[in-house]
């Protein structure tokens, strides 16, 4: 029995690793040194190989080596086939870090700092005291729901908003359109953890951020897709939204023209938020394999009709 790895090669060498020291009933191998793929019953992958059941004809369960699975295409996966995607525990403190850095660096007003301290100026702002400040959480799942309630203990005035209707404490939760608008008025500060799927493409758009308090920031942590991009540039550019943090595009890297290079009033970061890192996820993979070897239900599977 074997597990086919068709992700990064570098962390490629730890997976083996792993597997050999706490799984050796179970042959690692590394794409493209796929052996014989009759034997090959698990895929975990980034991206999967075209046409997966000819190449891989044994193939049982696809784990996807990140959280979002928008980059599969499910109408070319068989519908019978498992989906599973990374619940690592590295992925929840990387979004969860990096969060705390963006909204403290929009609620602190670091961009204005950066930019004065290279005019040479020393003025202080008023400060807003976290009470003061709300933040807005698109997305209320595994990661939305654990950054909306770490920003509720630091006292910020927190809500979040899903698909379906949530409970998370401390967290004033809205589903659905029809609470949209009420969300969106009540967050000064509004971060984007929402999958990609064909419902949330290009949300972040003009008729949203005019939804949003005048001055209002935005920090993108879902997909690049989720944003669209002229429409940002707008609405910085009128004055309606004050800053923004993207730690995600739809082109990365961006094209060498794109405005956003040179934008003062958004820092970009290369899609760094959190990555699967083997050492933590292994256990949560093994534990799955296990699983599907018992007959069990696994944890983390995807509804191909959702699309998350
Ligand atoms: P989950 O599947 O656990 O949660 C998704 C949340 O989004 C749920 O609350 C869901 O609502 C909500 N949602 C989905 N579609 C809609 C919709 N149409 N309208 C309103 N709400 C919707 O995902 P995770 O929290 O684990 O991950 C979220 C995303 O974060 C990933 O898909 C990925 O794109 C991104 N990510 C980015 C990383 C980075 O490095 N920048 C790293 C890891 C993940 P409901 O609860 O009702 O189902």
């Amino acid at each position: 029995m074997a597990l086919l790895y068709k992700s990064d090669p570098v962390r490629g060498a730890r997976w083996k690793a792993l597997f050999a020291q706490h799984a050796p009933d179970i042959e690692f191998r590394q794409w493209p040194d796929i052996g014989d793929p009759k034997e090959i019953r698990y895929l975990l992958a980034w991206q999967p190989p075209e046409n997966i059941m000819d190449s891989l004809p044994s193939l049982e369960v696809l784990f996807a080596t990140s959280a979002g699975v928008d980059q599969f295409d499910f109408d070319a996966l068989p519908p019978e086939l498992p989906v599973v995607r990374m619940l690592d525990p590295a992925i929840e403190s990387g979004m969860i870090e990096y969060a705390t850095f963006a909204t403290l660096w929009l609620h602190r007003r670091m961009g204005d700092y950066v930019r004065q301290q290279r005019e040479g100026q020393w003025q202080a702002h008023m400060l807003v005291p976290a009470a003061q400040r709300r933040i807005g959480v698109l997305g209320l799942g595994q990661l939305g729901s654990t950054i909306a309630s770490h920003f509720a203990g630091y006292g910020f005035a927190v809500s979040g908003w899903a698909r379906s209707s949530r409970q998370v404490q401390d967290v004033a939760c809205y589903h659905g359109e029809a609470e949209l608008d009420e969300f969106l008025s009540s967050s000064d500060i509004l971060i984007c953890v929402l999958p990609l799927t064909d419902a949330t493409r290009g949300i972040l758009n003009s008729d949203l951020f005019a939804r949003l308090p005048e001055g209002a920031a935005l920090i993108n942590i879902g997909r690049g897709e989720h944003l669209v991009d002229h429409d940002l540039t707008q609405a910085l550019d009128d004055g309606h939204l004050s800053a923004a943090v993207l730690d995600v595009l739809s082109e990365e890297p961006p094209a060498d023209d794109h405005p956003f290079w040179q934008d003062e009033r958004i820092l970009l970061t290369p899609h760094v938020a959190a990555m699967t890192q083997p050492d933590s996820a292994f256990p949560v993979l093994l534990d799955n394999l296990r699983r599907h070897q018992r007959g069990e239900p696994m944890i983390g599977r995807v509804d191909p009709q959702r699309g998350y």
